[in-house]
């Protein structure tokens, strides 16, 4: 890319003596463009433009063309807005000087009778001044960049946080506080919308005895067997999570009792057909029992759906375990 100078006046004297004044103090970044009047020098600059290189700077001199020089400015701002437009004062009336400065932009008005020394400050002012905005520019997009990419940052380290505080770290599913604020929501527009809802209470059946015959490691490696078993058998509107130890919750929204049973059925064989190899190979098997609940008409909460599913779970244990029971109101009264 390379920096235009575009100077303007039918004077050709002006323009070489221009020339020769500006070809002294800029290197070969820049090249100097000379035009006889402003017609031509739009065009000259339009090229210039689509060829990739700025209009720095114009001088405009006497100008004999049909394009005035406050059209040519406008013409020329609209495409490059950043040009240090420099006006001898005798080549402009008031009004499209006006004009300019309104619409365009005016760098300087200068007398024709400019000391040399004066011209040339003036020349290096400006291109100290165009490169300073471009590096002010550049320097915005890299803050602006650097800006972005924090932001994206902290946006991943939100998610990444919120993840921890929503998922238990042994099994990946959710955490009880989170399977709570799952639920909490979903229960109230199932009852205001008087669909039906259950939920499954989940228990490793005789776990301690897993801990003890094998190990600790081993237990914890069933535990998180059992929980991604059993999210892989649930939908993705089913809310899943580790409420203690080796105990489980689920909440299945638009699903009846019967509906409950079944998925509690299925989970139930999933499991019993499951076999955990240890690390010396030995074969661990182990069962759950499942209590199910249903949500009823005067139902309140979760807690209360929980405890009645809890309850339900308490009879499997009592019944012999790796089975399912169904709370009805008898539970309660036994
Ligand atoms: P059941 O439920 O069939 O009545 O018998 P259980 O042996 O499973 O009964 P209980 O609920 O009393 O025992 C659960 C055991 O699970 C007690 C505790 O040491 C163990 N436990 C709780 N959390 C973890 C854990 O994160 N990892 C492992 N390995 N063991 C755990
Ligand atoms: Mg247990
Ligand atoms: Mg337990």
């Amino acid at each position: 890319m390379k920096y235009i100078i575009a100077c303007i006046d039918n004077d050709l004297m002006m323009l070489d003596e221009l020339y020769n004044k500006l070809s002294r103090i800029v290197d070969s970044d820049y090249i100097i463009e000379s035009y006889i009047n402003a017609e031509q020098a739009l065009i000259g600059c339009f090229n210039d433009i689509i060829a990739g290189n700025e209009i720095l700077i114009t001088i405009n001199g006497k100008n004999n063309s049909s394009l005035k020089y406050d059209e040519f400015l406008l013409e020329l701002y609209k495409n490059s807005p950043n040009t240090k437009n420099i006006i001898f004062q005798d080549t402009i009336d008031i009004k499209s000087l006006e004009k300019v400065i309104n619409e365009a932009s005016v760098y300087k008005i200068i007398p024709r009778t400019l000391k040399r020394v004066d011209f040339e400050l003036m020349i290096l002012e400006a291109i100290k001044l165009n490169a300073q905005e471009r590096r002010l520019k550049e320097y915005q997009k890299v803050l602006e960049s650097a800006v972005d990419k924090r932001t994206k940052e902290l946006n991943n380290i939100n998610v990444k946080l919120n993840v921890l505080a929503t998922t238990d770290s042994l099994t990946g599913v959710k955490n009880r506080r989170s399977f709570f604020e799952s639920c909490g929501p979903m229960i109230s527009y199932n009852r205001r919308e008087k669909k039906s809802l259950s939920t499954l209470m989940i228990d490793i059946d005789k776990f301690k005895l897993i801990n003890d015959n094998y190990s600790h490691k081993v237990g914890d490696e069933v535990i998180k067997l059992m929980a991604q078993t059993t999210q892989s058998l649930l939908r993705k509107s089913d809310v899943f999570g580790r409420l203690g130890g080796e105990e489980f919750g689920v909440v299945l929204p638009n699903t009846s009792l019967r509906g409950a049973k079944k998925v509690a059925e299925h989970i139930r064989s999933e499991i019993e057909s499951l076999e955990f190899i240890t690390s010396n190979k030995s074969k661990v098997k182990f069962t759950i029992s499942i209590g199910v609940s249903v949500l009823t008409p005067n139902e309140n909460d979760l807690n209360s759906l929980l405890h009645k599913a809890d309850l339900a779970l308490y009879e499997a244990k009592k019944n012999g375990r790796n089975r399912v029971e169904v709370y009805c109101e008898d539970i309660d009264n036994e």
